[in-house]
């Protein structure tokens, strides 16, 4: 990644007016001077110039050669895995986010693209998936809710070594952590609603490829499928980055001391924090992770019952029960009744998902509030316990 000053820097100053603020073009199509002679840009599916800033800043906040932006995470996973066609394998991490589990199994299984999804923490898993048909790895890391992390480097030497393409979803780590493409990686994808975006007040994704070719062939999936990025959201996701490095650095640090008050609290279980020396792969987060261990953390209560954490999760109060992470305020959410309640409880337990499992996005507010807002709940979790028994 280059340095932020470089980054914000980059974002151009708009040459017909000065505007230091990239103006949001608003427009579907450009007027021509002649058939087929125009200043860059001819209609607003193909390009346009609010997307085209944001599709640089995040190409260089990435290190790849282009990047592409899309109306939601998910829609850019879509364009990814457009690459391939019937009879090609995926090999997928195997707790992956829900909503590309979802694309794959039931819309491109039925197209006859085959998914075999494997433990990647363990990189032989993934040498003994790998088949001559495997077009893709595809790898998250941290994975989403329980934080388990592969060693990119590694993979993608799998990856090379079987003419694959290795894809990371970098949106748990953020390009601030991690920069998958210097590990080796060729197409990195974001969820922008998330740590790109930061306020929790849009839905949007990017895939950065590393090379200029196969940025052609997702321009072309862009283009034809037509999934892009309004204008007014590109704005807002530019406007997003130019913070980028201190909010993810406040909400690693206060994850940091979240996952510590917690791995020393007498009702919880489990911590998962890649950045706990006693996390599995803590080694390898430190060293490619850029000393930033993410500002998400999960945890089990002693007490293993959803009812145990969904009280829990309804006595806080800077933390706000709802989905997603990496906004600027905090969020609490309980995995088995949200985010993973479609995936069956068996599969979901296999995965580390307990049924007290609890995930917090730690937000931008100052740490030690969120420790007394966590400490509330479980006063409040004990009382309870107390007055019912
Ligand atoms: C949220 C998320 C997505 C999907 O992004 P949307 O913008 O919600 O479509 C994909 N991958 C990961 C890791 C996510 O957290």
């Amino acid at each position: 990644m280059s340095s932020i000053t470089e980054i914000i820097h980059s974002v151009p100053v708009d040459e017909l007016t000065g505007s230091i603020s990239v103006p949001v073009y608003q427009t579907s199509t450009f007027v021509q001077e002649k058939p087929g002679v125009n200043k860059g840009y001819d209609y607003a599916r193909s390009g346009n110039p609010t997307r085209k800033a944001l599709e640089d800043v995040v190409a260089r906040l990435e290190g790849g050669h282009s990047a592409y932006a899309f109306a939601t995470g998910l829609a850019a996973i879509d364009a990814v895995a457009k690459l391939l066609k019937a009879g090609d394998e995926i090999v997928a991490v195997d707790d992956i986010y829900g909503g590309a589990y979802r694309l794959f199994t039931h819309v491109y299984q039925k197209l006859g693209i085959n998914i075999r999804y494997v433990d990647t923490t363990d990189v032989a898993n993934v040498v003994d998936a790998v088949t001559d048909k495997t077009k893709l790895i595809w790898i998250e890391s941290p994975t989403n809710p329980t934080l388990k992390v592969s060693d990119i480097e590694q993979i993608a030497h799998v990856a090379k070594a079987n003419n694959a393409l290795l894809v990371v979803d970098n949106t748990f780590a953020s390009p601030i952590s991690q920069n998958p493409i210097a590990l080796g990686a060729d197409i990195v994808i974001h969820s922008a609603t998330k740590y790109l975006g930061g306020h929790s007040d849009l839905v949007a994704g990017l895939v950065v490829t590393k090379t200029a070719e196969l940025g052609e062939r997702i321009q072309f999936i862009q283009n034809a499928s037509g999934g892009i990025l309004g204008p007014w959201d590109c704005f807002l996701v530019i406007r997003g980055i130019e913070t980028i490095e201190l909010r993810v650095r406040r909400q690693c640090e206060n994850a940091q001391v979240v996952a510590e008050y917690l791995a020393s609290h007498p009702e919880v279980d489990r911590v998962h924090y890649p950045g706990l020396a006693s996390h599995k792969n803590h080694a390898i987060a430190a060293r490619q992770q850029n000393g930033l261990f993410g500002g998400v953390v999960s945890f089990s209560l002693k007490e293993d019952t959803e009812e145990q954490a969904e009280q829990f999760v309804t006595q806080t109060s800077y933390f706000k029960l709802a989905e997603s992470l990496g906004g600027v305020k905090s969020l609490i959410c309980q995995p088995s009744k949200m985010t993973h309640a479609s995936v069956p409880r068996e599969k979901r337990l296999a995965s580390g998902v307990q049924d007290s499992l609890i995930r917090l996005s730690c937000g931008i507010e100052r740490g030690e509030d969120l420790i007394e807002d966590l400490k509330h709940a479980f006063t409040s979790i004990k009382t309870k316990e107390t007055t019912t028994v």
